[in-house]
C-alpha cells in the first residue's frame, strides 16, 4: 500500500516515516533525501537544487514529478512505500494521481500529522544533524550520548542550512501556501487520517498504524 505522510516541517514526519516503513516491510521514499543525497553527489540535478533548498524554498515539480516517477517505476515499491515529503504541492499531486493510474496502484491513505506552531519552532530549533551521515537529533528531546557527536560515527553536530531561523520561516510559508491546501485535496476523497504529532515516536506510530488497521 501506498502511504503520503502530510504535516508541516517538524512534524516529526521524517521519523515516523522510517518507523512506519520498517514496521510495514515497505521502502522509505523521502524527496528530501534524494534531493541532499544529489547534493552530496554533485549531480545535475543536485547543482540544480542546491540553492533553492538551502534557502527553504521548493524545488519544481518538473524535477520532483522526474524523480519520483524514476523512483516508483523500481520493483521494490511493487508491495507499497512511504512517501515522505512528496507530493508537496496541488501540481505534484494531480501528477502522482495520473502515475499511479499508469502503474495501476492505488493510493492508501494520507496520514497528517497535526502539531502546534509553537511545537513546531520548539522542535526546528533545537534539531541537530551530522555533518557526514545525516543523522537527525534534538538537543533535549533525542540528545546523542555525547553532546555535539553523532552516536553513529562521532562527526560533528550542525544546524542544517534549511534549519536557520530565516529559512525556517521560508519552509513554514511555503508549507502554508503550497502543501497545507494537499489535506484538503485528499480529504475531499476522504483518505485523510490525522495524527497527533506530538508525544513519543513509538505512542504516536501505534497510533498511526490503529488508524491504518495494520
Ligand atoms: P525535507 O527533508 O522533506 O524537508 O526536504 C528538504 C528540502 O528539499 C525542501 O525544503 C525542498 O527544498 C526540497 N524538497 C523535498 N521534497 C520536495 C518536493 N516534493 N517538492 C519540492 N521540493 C522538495
Ligand atoms: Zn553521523
Amino acid at each position: 500500500m501506498i502511504l503520503i505522510l502530510l504535516g508541516p516541517p517538524g512534524a516529526g514526519k521524517g521519523t515516523q516515516a522510517k518507523l512506519l516503513a520498517a514496521a510495514l516491510a515497505v521502502p522509505h521514499i523521502s524527496t528530501g533525501d534524494m534531493f541532499r543525497d544529489h547534493k552530496a553527489r554533485g549531480t545535475e540535478i543536485g547543482k540544480r537544487v542546491q540553492a533553492i533548498m538551502d534557502a527553504g524554498g521548493l524545488v519544481t515539480d518538473e524535477i520532483t514529478n522526474a524523480m519520483v516517477e524514476e523512483r516508483l517505476a523500481r520493483a521494490d515499491v511493487a508491495t507499497g512505500c512511504i512517501l515522505d515529503g512528496y507530493p508537496r504541492t496541488v501540481g505534484q499531486a494531480v501528477f502522482l494521481d495520473g502515475l499511479l493510474a499508469r502503474l495501476g496502484r492505488p493510493l492508501g491513505k494520507v496520514v497528517s500529522y497535526e502539531v502546534s506552531e509553537a511545537a513546531l519552532v520548539e522542535r526546528i530549533g533545537g534539531r541537530r544533524s551530522c555533518a557526514s551521515c545525516g543523522a537527525v537529533y534534538h538537543v533535549t528531546q533525542q540528545p546523542p550520548r555525547q553532546a555535539g557527536r553523532c552516536d553513529k560515527d562521532g562527526a560533528a553536530l550542525v544546524l542544517r542550512e534549511d534549519d536557520k531561523p530565516e529559512n525556517v520561516r521560508k519552509r513554514m510559508q511555503e508549507y502554508a501556501t503550497k502543501t497545507a491546501p494537499l489535506k484538503a485535496y485528499y480529504q475531499a476523497r476522504g483518505q485523510v487520517v490525522e495524527v497527533d504529532g506530538l508525544g513519543e515516536p513509538a505512542v504516536i506510530l501505534a497510533a498511526t498504524r490503529q488508524l491504518l488497521g495494520r
